[in-house]
């Protein structure tokens, strides 16, 4: 048997934002890797072995399965929304660059559908326009960057979305984003916060940014800011093709 990796993207939660092209991959697989509530979203067969690890174990992760595709296995990694969006896709690269013996293996990375993109959908066009995506974990970059980032962004009349918004081990810094963007985009700018979307729990709120309180945000929601020009049409948030 040939061995093969694919890394490949589930989408936001819901089974009908699975692509083809990813579905067929798990049906052609012998080994399902990844974050366990993630390999969970697989559905079991005989002969399919799921190999569920915790969170941040990331580069073992794909060191693992670059070994089981060299062996032989047909493996996919599993990641949720796009695996190359704050997800697996760079750690597959990072153990090959490590490895170099992996590099003549069948590797392919399947896209997904990212949270970004289906936050933005079920909120209208809120990212009609230039936009910035920002991962608000401090795991793999200091909380000064973060920063940085929030203010040049804003700065650059950029809406913004923000991946990983706020977790139990830093339950502080999203109320410091919070601040920062009221200091400068202003009081009245529109933020929205998409919880679980696509799953039975989605819930979306959009509201100034004068009213957002932090608990508005945790570890299932994609926040997106507007630019200074995103305005609200009836239900739906969105903002203008054109720009000053
Ligand atoms: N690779 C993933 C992102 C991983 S980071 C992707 O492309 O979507 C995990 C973060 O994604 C979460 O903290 C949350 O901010 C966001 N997220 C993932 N699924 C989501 C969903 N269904 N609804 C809202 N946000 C989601």
């Amino acid at each position: 048997m040939t061995g093969s990796l694919v890394v490949a993207g589930l989408g936001p939660g819901a089974d009908n934002l699975v692509t083809p092209e990813v579905s067929a991959a798990l049906a052609a697989a012998t080994d399902i890797v990844g974050y366990g509530p993630y390999v969970a979203r697989v559905a079991t067969r005989d002969g399919l072995i799921l190999h569920a690890t915790d969170n941040r174990q990331e580069l073992n992760r794909a060191a693992h399965a670059l070994e089981m595709a060299a062996s032989g296995r047909r493996v996919v990694v599993v990641s949720s929304g796009d695996p190359g969006v704050f997800a697996m896709a760079s750690a597959v690269f990072e153990a090959m660059e490590a490895k170099p013996e992996h590099l003549g293996l069948d590797v392919r990375i399947l896209p997904g559908i990212t949270a970004m993109l289906a936050a933005a959908a079920r909120l209208g066009a809120p990212l009609g326009h230039d936009f910035a995506a920002i991962n608000l974990s401090d795991n793999l970059k200091p909380f000064a960057s973060v920063e940085r980032r929030i203010r040049l962004g804003v700065e650059a009349d950029f809406a913004l979305a923000f991946y990983n918004p706020r977790s139990a081990t830093r339950p502080h810094q999203f109320a410091r984003v919070l601040e920062i963007l009221r200091e400068v985009a202003g009081p009245a700018r529109l933020i929205s916060f998409a919880h679980a979307v696509s799953t039975p729990e989605e819930r979306l709120e959009t509201l100034p940014l004068a009213e957002a309180r932090p608990e508005m945000a945790d570890m299932r929601t994609m926040v997106i800011v507007g630019n200074s020009a995103t305005r609200r049409v009836g239900r739906f948030v969105y903002t203008p093709r054109s720009a000053p």
